[in-house]
């Protein structure tokens, strides 16, 4: 199997050499930028399956680097935040990022979620490769399980990769209710890691681009005090 390839576009140099060294000891292949248009250029450049992305960088910073590499490519993007403030924008803004760790992070903590979200991808891959499309109705909602495609009526949804798979896994087992643990750790991969935030934040948005009315839900349902369900509607 070739070594993945991860881009870590991180200025300050001693936290980005001691996140290559132990992201090389794990048999990756690394290459590093260290300002945001070299990030952005080098991500746009190569097939990369992940990248680290910090956010205060100099040229440009890692919102804006994000938001560009959404406009061609899915490959997931791990944001690295210094402040708290940053992670409520993180979760806030529609970047389209996969997954955020605040500084200081530890060593084994990073590993795990560039783990999860590398293998997220290869079992995705894996599907689409076995099956044939899997086309599911609901109402006026079209899934296509394995095309990554979501249709309202005649118009074609866009979702990020995380939405779809929290949308998958959820009208994939219609009803059933699971709480915001069970999904971080089914959709995104964690088993001890992560923050409950993250589920509600990409709720939130699944339901602004699926729902007619986001606040007034026919699909994404809330069980109060437990978690969320897909509901078929009548
Ligand atoms: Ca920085």
């Amino acid at each position: 199997m070739r070594s993945k390839k991860i881009l870590i576009v991180e200025d300050e140099v001693s936290i980005s050499d001691i996140v290559k060294f132990n992201l090389v000891k794990e048999g990756y292949e690394i290459d590093t930028a260290y300002d945001g248009e070299d990030g952005l250029n080098k991500a746009l450049a190569k097939a990369y399956d992940l990248v680290l992305l910090d956010i205060m960088l100099p040229q440009m910073d890692g919102f804006q680097v994000c938001r560009k590499i959404r406009e061609t490519s899915s490959v997931p993007i791990i944001m690295l935040t210094a402040k708290e403030d940053e992670v409520d924008k993180v979760l806030g803004l529609e970047l389209g990022a996969d997954d955020y760790m605040t500084k200081p992070f530890g060593m084994r903590e990073l590993i795990a979620r560039v783990k999860a979200n590398i293998r997220r991808i290869e079992l995705d891959d894996t599907v689409s490769q076995t099956s044939n499309s899997k086309v599911t109705s609901y109402g006026n909602l079209t899934i296509d399980m394995t095309k990554y495609e979501v249709r309202k009526g005649d118009k074609s949804l866009e979702l990020t990769l995380r939405e779809f798979e929290l949308l998958r896994y959820l009208a994939g087992q219609e009803n059933q209710v699971f709480s915001r643990e069970q999904l971080l750790e089914e959709v995104w991969g964690y088993e001890y890691y992560g923050d409950i935030r993250t589920v509600d934040v990409t709720i939130r948005r699944l339901r602004e681009k699926v729902e007619d009315d986001p606040g007034d839900p026919k699909y994404i349902m809330t069980k109060r005090g437990i978690g969320y369900y897909f509901r078929r509607p009548e």
